[in-house]
């Protein structure tokens, strides 16, 4: 295919503004060609055992360990994020999601077998297979780039389905990547392919060519929109959506870690981060040493280009995301809140760059408290008792990560367990993300489903429970002709098999053996 230049996408480096690559987008005429393929690619790989479908993805993780710097490099150019962050958070995941398919992962799909008292007597025998879904449509986001897509088709392939994937057009060099780390592990032509372009436009498109499963990592409101496509011909979807995430500070926390952790959770990828971490709610007793160690630390990170090992921060992706982090500090600091460093955006470097923030003094009535900021700011509000601190955490439309910090974990358990969250963690903060077995996922509008883990192994699937009957009976005692005798003796069959006490359980056998006759 030649390149038709109109249909081009610009990587742009976001620190810089200066063009990395160039990315051929796809016609939404094609993408219904595209999934004729990836259907005739998925019959063979589907029909592949699960072993044969592992040694060729593992090729894979061979070519990414070899390639490892340049990987990371192509991360940094085209989303911003530091190379640490690359290597840390985006090629991690990805590394450990490869160790985890090989083992649970394959594990998990080998099936079940289902166990019952009756089944040895009437011998029957249950099990569940785990079968693909067909064609996964993958649909990802700009600010973990690698990570999202890739743990996620890793896990569709190895369920034996095929994945047609839409990156963000923002970075599209990293999705051209992901195509190019499978060509070279050499993946069944057609089971993977990349859709380049925008959402708005392909996402319709995508849609029409009905996607056995969605998966989309994303916004909102595009969240929703999909939701109410998928309704239309019932397509099963799973929606990994935004963030507000709490991080709960008990009088008895390691304030230099949970200082530590805050600042990082908070500055991260420039805050751009589902899981990052958004407010802060730190016990009045400790509030004010807390902020100190928060403040200077925020004080002392570097920003700058993510190309460079001294880097703490890099640029945010675009000037909407600036403009958005803009109107939350605007909003804040007009009801009262005090801004201890940072507030404005950055000129100096050309980039999309904005300070690292720390917001006291905030509240609920604040925007940057209630909505997604998805940028470099750390808002905090004290509290006096534990019960306020949960009501805080809990009042959000959001519920996809949150943390607690304190010496007390039994403590910590019982308080993780009040809050509406998919993932608390203790003593730490977005870690989860890189356990693959730990399933990834929020509750309220942070989505619904899970990826990751085994649960969201099995979202690629289709449950088939197949039962055999190996009876020579010529006709089961549920079966015509009726009567009560039989009745007497099924309700004696009740007793026998589910009465807990001894008594009843010895009337039921009794009753049974004397009706048995009866029951033919
Ligand atoms: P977005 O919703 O704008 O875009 C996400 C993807 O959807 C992109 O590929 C985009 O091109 C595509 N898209 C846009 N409109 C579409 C449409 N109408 N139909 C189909 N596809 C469409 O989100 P974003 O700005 O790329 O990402 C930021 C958001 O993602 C934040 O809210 C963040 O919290 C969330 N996020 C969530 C997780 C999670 O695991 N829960 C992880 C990362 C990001």
């Amino acid at each position: 295919m030649t390149a038709d230049t109109s249909r081009m996408i610009q990587s742009i480096n976001p620190a810089t503004l200066e063009v990395n690559a160039e990315i051929q987008s796809t016609a939404p005429g094609d993408i219904p060609g595209i999934f004729e393929q990836a259907r005739t690619a998925q019959r063979k790989w589907g029909a592949l055992s699960v072993r044969k479908r592992l040694d060729c993805l593992m090729a894979g993780k061979e070519f990414l360990l070899a390639n490892t710097d340049e990987y990371a490099r192509i991360i940094t150019l085209d989303n911003g994020k530091t190379l640490l962050e690359s290597l840390a958070a985006e090629i991690y995941p990805v590394l450990d999601m490869y160790r985890f398919i090989a083992t649970d992962g394959a594990r998990a799909l080998r099936g079940e077998k289902l166990n019952n008292p009756i089944f040895p007597i009437a011998r029957i025998e249950s099990g569940n297979v785990f079968e693909p879904v067909g064609v996964a449509g993958i649909i990802s986001p700009w600010n973990y780039p690698f990570a999202i897509p890739m743990t996620q088709i890793l896990a569709a392939l190895l369920a034996g389905n095929a994945v047609v994937l839409k990156p963000s057009n923002l970075t599209a060099w990293v999705g051209d990547a992901i195509g190019r780390l499978f060509r070279e592990s050499r993946l069944p032509d057609g089971l993977l392919q990349i859709l380049q372009g925008s959402g708005s436009v392909l996402g319709n498109a995508m849609m029409d060519a009905r996607p056995d499963k969605v998966v989309f990592t994303g916004s909102v409101p595009v969240g929703k929109q999909l939701m109410a496509r998928a309704a239309e011909t019932l397509i099963p979807i799973t929606l990994e959506l935004g963030g507000k995430d709490p991080f709960i500070v008990l009088p008895d926390a390691d304030i230099d870690r949970a200082a530590a952790a805050a600042v990082w959770g908070a500055f991260v990828n420039a805050g751009q981060t589902c899981a990052s971490v958004e407010r802060v709610y730190v016990h009045n007793s400790v509030a004010q040493r807390f902020i100190n160690k928060v403040v200077e630390k925020t004080r002392a990170l570097r920003v700058g280009n993510g190309l460079e090992h001294t880097t703490d921060m890099g640029p945010l992706i675009s000037e909407d995301r600036i403009t958005l982090v803009e109107k939350h500090v605007a909003d804040a600091r007009a009801k009262g809140a005090e801004i201890a460093t940072g507030g404005d955006r950055i000129l100096t470097f050309g980039g999309y760059f904005y300070q690292p923030t720390v917001i006291l003094n905030a509240n609920h009535s604040m925007e940057c408290m209630r909505e997604e900021t998805f940028g470099p700011t750390l808002p905090i509000m004290e509290f006096s008792g534990i019960d306020e601190a949960v009501e805080l955490a809990n009042d959000s439309d959001y519920g996809l990560t949150a943390s607690v910090w304190t010496k007390d974990a039994a403590r910590a358990k019982k308080i993780a367990r009040r809050i509406h969250t998919g993932v608390v963690t203790i003593n730490n903060c977005l870690i989860t993300y890189g356990f693959a077995q730990a399933p990834w996922g929020g509750v309220k509008e942070s989505g619904i489903g899970r990826t990751h883990s085994v649960h969201g192994l099995l979202e690629y699937t289709s449950i088939k429970n197949i039962t055999t009957h190996r009876s020579m009976l010529s006709h089961d005692i549920w079966w015509h002709p009726y009567s009560e005798a039989k009745y007497s003796g099924l309700k004696a069959a009740f007793d026998a098999l589910f009465c807990e006490g001894m008594s009843c359980k010895a009337g039921g056998v009794l009753s049974l053996l004397k009706n048995f006759k009866l029951l033919k």
